[in-house]
């Protein structure tokens, strides 16, 4: 029995893992935490009955504790519960499904817990990477990505323990806007840039796809993930989500993991790893298809990648600003505050202004974040 706890069970990632924890005789739910849905938790909650459930809000945290007194679970909330529910003394793996920089202080308790992570809030590796890889190699804990790009290259990597890499080739599907040009995307609405081609996602990382930031924050979280330099991270389009991700090797082989758009699939390879379990779902008809299409992105439209190679240049907490300057401009996009193309000049001009600091600790990372939010927010 493989006793889990989920921090964000209530989002996309969440609830694909419940499916998967649904599926599994061999998987228990032990904690879950979620920011604002309480009907969703007190569902899941009174279904998988955790020893312990957290909610962000104190007052939404009491009426659940009214709702389930009749259960024998723990109530709690805020940043202390967060890391309650991430660091449960019976839970072997953290499912990371939270969205945001928030997820960091969470990730770093349950590794310093000794828990495995399954790593879905990528925003923790792009700020934090600096700190968490090292962390998990001191505690002994495995960080397994759950971000579909990586675990393709996760995937191909199993066995290869010995072999350079000498590229890994990330794959991007383009999002909505692939082949528009700038003057077209001026006026984008939020609904234009939620309908994602491929994949159904939480809003925030939707957004991020139609601006080719999530695949900036991506090449980051690689850079961190696979221990490889920025120049050896490639981004290819593949505008049908079939290939996953690629890496080549030292004598040219190039491995690749195929299959359907699903992320079930990577949240259960996270999971059992480095075992496969049958999975229900579509299989690739190879017969049905018309090509595989690659293609190079356009960076000068989509300047996410642009920002992410120079943050990553930078380094220190360059990476940071770009997250947080993003995580910011994107909620100011979803409430209908700015223009879509205003998203990138947010996160220019916060990348131009900020003093970099060369090896940020986890408190000058979230003092960061702190003054990024602050600055926005007095100018929108
Ligand atoms: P989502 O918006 O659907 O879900 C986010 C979850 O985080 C929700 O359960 C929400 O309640 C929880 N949350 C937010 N604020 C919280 C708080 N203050 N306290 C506790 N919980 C809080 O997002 P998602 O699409 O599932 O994405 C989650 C993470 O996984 C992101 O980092 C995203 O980039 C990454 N990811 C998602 C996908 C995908 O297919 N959805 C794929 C790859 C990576
Ligand atoms: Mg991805």
């Amino acid at each position: 029995m493989k006793n889990i706890s989920i921090i964000g069970s209530t989002g996309s990632i969440g609830t694909q893992s419940l499916d998967i924890v649904r599926a599994n005789k061999d998987l228990k739910v032990v904690a879950l935490a979620a920011g604002s849905n309480d009907k969703l938790l007190l569902k899941q909650a009174m279904e998988f009955k955790p020893d312990i459930i957290g909610i962000w809000d104190e007052d939404k945290a009491s009426e659940l504790r009214t709702a389930l007194s009749e259960f024998d679970i723990r109530i709690v909330s805020g940043m202390d519960g967060l890391i309650e529910v991430a660091s449960y003394v019976k839970a072997d793996i953290v499912i990371t499904a939270i969205v945001g920089m928030i997820g960091i202080r969470p990730t770093v308790e349950a590794i310093k817990a000794g828990k495995d992570i399954a790593l879905a809030n990528k925003e923790t590796l792009v700020t934090a990477g600096h700190i968490i890889m090292p962390l998990a190699k001191e505690y002994n804990v495995k960080i397994l990505p759950v971000d579909s790009e990586h675990s393709a290259i996760f995937q191909c990597l199993h066995g290869e323990e010995d072999n350079k890499i000498s590229r890994l080739l990330i794959t991007a599907s383009g999002g909505p806007f692939r082949g528009k040009t700038r003057e077209e995307l001026a006026d984008v609405t939020v609904e234009d840039a939620l309908k994602h081609p491929n994949w159904s996602m939480g809003h925030k990382i939707t957004i991020d796809s139609a601006t080719m930031v999530n695949k900036g924050l991506e090449v980051i979280e690689a850079r961190w993930l696979f221990d490889v330099k920025p120049s050896d991270i490639e981004v290819v389009v593949q505008p049908q989500s079939i290939i996953h991700s690629m890496v080549e090797f030292e004598d040219g082989a190039v491995k690749a993991q195929l299959g359907t758009p699903d992320m079930k699939l990577p949240i259960q390879y996270a999971l059992y790893y480095p075992e496969r379990r049958y999975l229900a779902g579509d299989r690739l008809d190879f017969t049905k298809m018309n090509g595989i299409v690659i293609d190079k992105p356009d960076k000068d439209v989509f300047k996410g990648l642009e920002f992410a190679y120079n943050a990553l240049e930078k380094g220190g907490s360059m990476p940071t600003v770009f997250n947080a300057a993003n995580e910011e401009a994107v909620a100011l996009f979803l409430n209908r505050k700015i223009k879509f193309l205003e998203i990138y000049d947010i996160i220019e001009k916060c990348m131009e202004e900020h003093k970099l600091i060369p090896n940020p600790t986890l408190e000058d990372i979230l003092n960061i974040q702190k003054e990024i939010n602050e600055c926005i927010k007095s100018k929108y």
